[in-house]
């Protein structure tokens, strides 16, 4: 018996043979297409600004508009590769209505290579020549992100459409094979099923299938009556885990149980993916009726790795295509050798992989006719010839729709079509030698020195090589510490670890927490409740109420505490901030708890805050450590200069709650780390929250006196405080009213005072985003609706002004308001709620009033009907017809209200962003390079940014903070953040001794510091 190798080889070279049979090159269509993928591929830079292009085309309008952004992307490239390009650019300058008719031509050209038609009877004309070649299909239909329930609707519909249709023309076509064809029927559609609900939130599965099930239903009922096929077409990982469960609650009881013709997919370059297939089976098999596995490597590899490392998180695929390529073995051996239950559809291009499956289904006697090869419409056609001659069932995947929301469908085909890992190239464009197409990948692996398969690449060892490719993440003054993850909500252990902690917060509802000043535990005759936002009836606990006589108290036990803290070797304090990291990471879940409950955030953004927290304390640990030793500030022959800091005295922080444990942390732990002492006020609403961050300091070891815990009212202990001759420094986030007057009265100089106060000043934000007329919609909106309205629009980044143009106002309109509409508003306790209850009953009204005024000023539009009855929810509102002048455009409302502002043109639309007291972050949307680079200059703002979301600042990545009314130009979680914390200092020596002084001059020097570090032990 020959071995599985030789069977695999004698298998693909019979595939080659048949395919080189009738030569084709990768790109079937010669010219404009040819030509530019050949660029592509010779260079990286041509590729990205060739693929910019092609996404942005469809949705420009104007000849003009097509030849300025042609110019903008490819004028300025010398590289001298690409004289179509220089040529194209300067005929389009002279005649800009020709080259863009010609341009959009070539582009729809493109598209049309992978898009088999534009609607069900122009697919029909493919799909018959199909037929006739023996070659089934599913369709697909393209479109636009799903932004909104009313988007979904749509889906839905159009899918009941083209099954009807689809079925009406194929009326007759029978099974090629004319073997085992009950197991294929002829109409078969794939289904995305993100675009059937709008607000598919991974943390939340069962109100995903609550949803989407009675969409699907309708889908399937009509399927089953016409006989066609259903496959679940899977997308990125953040839906696997819902759409995997959909899968199996929608066929494993009720009316489809008995249904045979389901199918879905599983992508192998998933770490996860042979246990969801293993699982997949199990449940077949309990259930009893044959389905379908669409068996692919996996379509979204860039974006799962991009997304995991930005969040931190595992990466969810194998890091080296040979592993994706074993794994897609494995699986393929997994469903045969299953075959009883399970169909396989083995989607692939891969002569390797195809080979691999037949050599498998022949060594278990598996006939032809009871598996199939699907294929993509639009690529390798000569491998779909080749397995028809030799008998096996093949089917492609045809997608169906416009060209605009076709683009990214097609951005994905040409990104594959070009990858340097893609076996298509390989094959057809740089003719590697059959043997090494063959190759076994397992031996790929070996010869590279992989891991191999079952020990999987750690995700650091991912991370370091990702960082090892990439020169743009070579170390830069925010890499100094890594971010700690985000938790990811996709797994199942993280939402049950979430709904536990909730339930254990909730059992110790009402528990009393002390003050605590000068180490010691301190009640008062008063405690202050702290009640839930979204149940005011709920009390989450209680805190004393600090008065004068505490405030005075904490300030003497700061000061006396001060003399050895300020002493005590930076390197401790950074370690006393490395110990508060580690013990919020390990009470991170209980911590979030407290916060959905006690300020109405929504999971996923309290365990955000929780991380901003830790990242807090790890970055100014290592700042710290950057900046602790006296450094040389010249080299200058003669003379030693020296700089260093001193920390400055007493700090207060005080803190607001919207991000209460975050942002009083990162106040609290710059002004310790450099060597302060502090008294720490949170917010009057989230006083557990701080009541937590003082045991987090506590528990790693804080000295007494060192932090001190205070608890009271703003206008009372917070007034006195910041008057206070011996307090030096006043670390503040909060309201432009109150800032401004802790500025001015820190400028009085008291008597008796030491130091001139420092103020560290963060008030609020009128943040304006713009979407430029070439915006991509899908995006733009998406994290548009996402910044105004996430935490109810109560972040100081949040949107509340957007700026759109006249040109694409209308279609800019109708997809927002479709997408606020189906909003989740509720208590953030549920799992995927966006919309929680703001603060508390004083915000409440206040927003309301802006509500009132906002009626009278401009035109209410939108307002979302259902809110919970109880609790301080304010319905989402927005608001169109707004001039610059009105009060709603002005002044900061802080919750979720929305002005549309209308211009004419850029000018306009920047004049606008520009025109308020704030300038803490802006948002900009376009794919015009001109325009966004004209929008990184122009646009007056602390944060400003391009194509995505304005809210969400990472420390380290982000450093946060504006400036005009927004803030005194500081930088939370940058690297100048801690020397507002300190007093420089510079002690200058004269070395010189008649004419002669030493040669060297060493780089630090420490006996400034006191007491004197330990000298280093060296070996000996
Ligand atoms: C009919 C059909 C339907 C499909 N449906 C879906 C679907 O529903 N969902 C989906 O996600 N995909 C789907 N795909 C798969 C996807 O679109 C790609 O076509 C497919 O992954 C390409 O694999 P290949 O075997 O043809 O080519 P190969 O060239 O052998 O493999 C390329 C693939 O390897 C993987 N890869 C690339 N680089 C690496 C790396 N560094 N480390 C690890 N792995 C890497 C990626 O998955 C990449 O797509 C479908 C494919 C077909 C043919």
């Amino acid at each position: 018996m020959r071995s599985l190798q030789s069977e695999i080889e004698q298998r693909g070279a019979r595939i080659f043979e048949l395919v080189d049979k009738h030569p084709e090159s990768l790109f079937s269509k010669a010219g404009f297409y040819q030509q530019m993928m050949t660029l592509s591929m010779r260079n990286e830079r041509f590729k990205v600004q060739m693929f910019r292009f092609v996404d942005v085309l469809p949705s420009l309008r104007k000849s003009g508009e097509i030849v300025r952004h042609l110019e903008e992307y490819f004028a300025g490239m010398r590289d001298g590769f690409a004289p179509v390009i220089q040529t194209g650019v300067r005929v389009a300058r002279i005649v800009p209505w020709i080259s863009a008719f010609i341009l959009r031509r070539n582009v729809s050209g493109m598209a049309r290579q992978f898009i088999a038609g534009k609607n069900c009877e122009d697919v029909m004309k493919t799909l018959r020549k199909r037929q006739a070649q023996k070659i089934g299909f599913t369709v697909d239909l393209l479109g636009e992100a799903v932004l909104s329930e009313k988007e979904t609707d749509e889906y839905a519909a159009r899918c009941l459409d083209l099954l009807d249709c689809l079925a009406r023309e194929t009326q007759g076509w029978t099974d090629p094979f004319g073997k085992n064809s009950a197991l294929f029927p002829v109409v078969n559609l794939s289904v995305k099923i993100s675009a059937l609900y709008s607000q598919m939130n991974p943390a939340d599965p069962t109100d995903a299938i609550a949803h989407l099930a009675p969409k699907l239903r309708p889908i399937l009922r009509r399927a089953r009556e016409l006989g066609a096929f259903i496959n679940f077409d899977m997308e990125s990982y953040a839906h696997k885990n819902i759409t995997l469960e959909l899968f199996k609650t929608t066929f494993g009881k009720g009316e489809f149980k008995d249904w045979p013709h389901a199918g879905i997919v599983i992508q192998a370059y998933l770490r996860d993916a042979e246990a969801d297939l293993r699982d997949l089976i199990e449940w077949g098999r309990a259930r009893g009726t044959r389905f379908t596995v669409r068996l692919v490597k996996g379509a979204y590899w860039d974006y799962e790795t991009i997304k995991s490392r930005q969040n931190g998180w595992d990466c969810p695929v194998y890091f080296q295509k040979p592993e994706s390529d074993v794994n897609f073995e494995v699986l393929s051996r997994v469903l045969l050798e299953n075959e009883s239950i399970v169909t396989a559809a083995f989607g692939s291009h891969n002569v390797r992989s195809i080979a691999h499956a037949q050599a498998v289904a022949g060594e278990l006697g598996i006939d032809p006719s009871r598996f199939e090869f699907q294929l993509l419409y639009g690529m390798a056609g000569p491998i779909k010839r080749a397995l028809v001659e030799m008998g096996y069932r093949v089917r492609e995947y045809c997608p169906v729709g416009e060209l605009l929301p076709g683009m990214s469908y097609l951005v994905r085909r040409l990104l594959e079509n070009t990858s340097n890992e893609g076996f298509l190239r390989a094959k057809f464009s740089e003719n590697v030698a059959t043997e090494e197409l063959l190759r076994d990948p397992n031996e790929l692996l070996k010869r590279d020195g992989a891991t191999p398969r079952s020990e999987s690449l750690a995700p650091t060892a991912i991370e370091h090589r990702h960082q090892e490719n990439d020169p743009s993440l070579q170390a830069s003054p925010g890499d100094i510490c890594k971010n700690s993850p985000l938790v990811n909500f996709v797994y199942k252990e993280s939402q049950e670890k979430m709904r536990n902690a909730l339930r254990e917060v909730r059992n110790r509802f009402g528990e009393k927490y002390p003050l605590v000043i000068g180490g010691e535990k301190v009640w008062t005759d008063k405690l202050t409740p702290s009640v839930n936002p979204a149940a005011p009836k709920e009390i989450i606990g209680y805190v004393p109420e600090a008065g004068i006589p505490e405030a005075e108290r904490a300030v003497k036990a700061a000061r006396a505490a001060f003399g050895k803290w300020s002493c005590t070797p930076f390197e401790e304090r950074a370690r006393l901030l490395d110990r508060a990291a580690a013990i919020m990471d390990r009470r991170r879940y209980e911590l979030s708890a407290v916060e959905v409950f006690e300020v109405g955030k929504p999971w996923a953004e309290a365990d955000g805050d929780i991380r901003e927290a830790i990242d807090f304390c790890r970055f100014y640990a290592e700042r710290m450590r950057l900046i602790g030793r006296p450094r040389l500030t010249q080299h200058v022959p003669g003379e030693e200069s020296y700089q260093h800091y001193w920390p400055r005295g007493v700090a207060l922080v005080i803190a607001p709650w919207n991000f209460p444990i975050a942002i009083l942390c990162g106040m609290v732990s710059a002004a310790l780390v450099t060597g302060n002492t502090v008294i720490m006020k949170p917010s009057e609403q989230s006083i557990i929250c701080g009541a937590m961050l003082m045991q987090t300091f506590e528990e790693a070891g804080v000295p007494p006196g060192v932090l001190n815990f205070l608890s009271g009212h703003g206008s009372v202990i917070g007034a006195h405080l910041v008057d206070h001759k011996d307090v030096d420094l006043i670390a503040f986030t909060g309201s432009r009213e109150v800032g401004l007057r802790i500025w001015e009265s820190a400028g009085k100089t008291l008597p008796g005072q030491r130091e001139l106060k420092r103020v560290v000043c963060e008030m609020g934000g009128k943040n304006p985003v713009i979407i430029d007329s070439d915006a991509d919609l899908d995006e733009a909106i998406v994290d548009s609706i996402y910044s105004a309205f996430g935490y109810q629009g109560q972040k100081c980044s949040a949107l509340s002004r957007l700026i759109l143009l006249e040109e694409n106002y209308d279609r800019v309109m109708e997809r927002l308001l479709s997408a606020a509409a189906s909003l989740r508003v509720g208590n953030p306790e549920v799992a995927g709620i966006t919309v929680g209850p703001v603060i508390d009953e004083a915000a409440y009204r206040r927003i309301l009033d802006y509500i009132e005024i906002g009626k009278s000023e401009a035109a209410l539009v939108y307002q979302a009907k259902e809110v919970p009855p109880e609790g301080y929810f304010i319905p989402p509102t927005i608001f169109t017809e707004v001039k610059p002048n009105m009060r709603i455009a002005r002044e900061e409302i802080f919750g979720p209200v929305l002005s549309i502002m209308k211009v004419s043109d850029l000018d306009e639309a920047f004049a606008v962003a520009n025109g308020t007291d704030y300038a803490l972050t802006a948002g900009f949307f376009s794919r015009s390079p001109a325009n966004i680079d004209r929008a990184k200059a122009e646009i007056e703002a602390g944060n400003v940014y391009i194509n995505r979301s304005c809210t969400g600042a990472v420390v380290g990545r982000h450093p946060f903070g504006g400036f005009k009314m927004s803030g005194g130009g500081t930088k939370a979680g940058g690297a100048d953040y801690l020397l507002q914390f300190l007093l420089p200092r510079v002690v200058t020596e004269n070395v010189t001794r008649h004419g002669f002084a030493p040669e060297e001059t060493p780089e630090y020097r420490d006996e400034f510091l006191w007491p004197k570090p330990e000298p280093r032990k060296v070996g000996i």
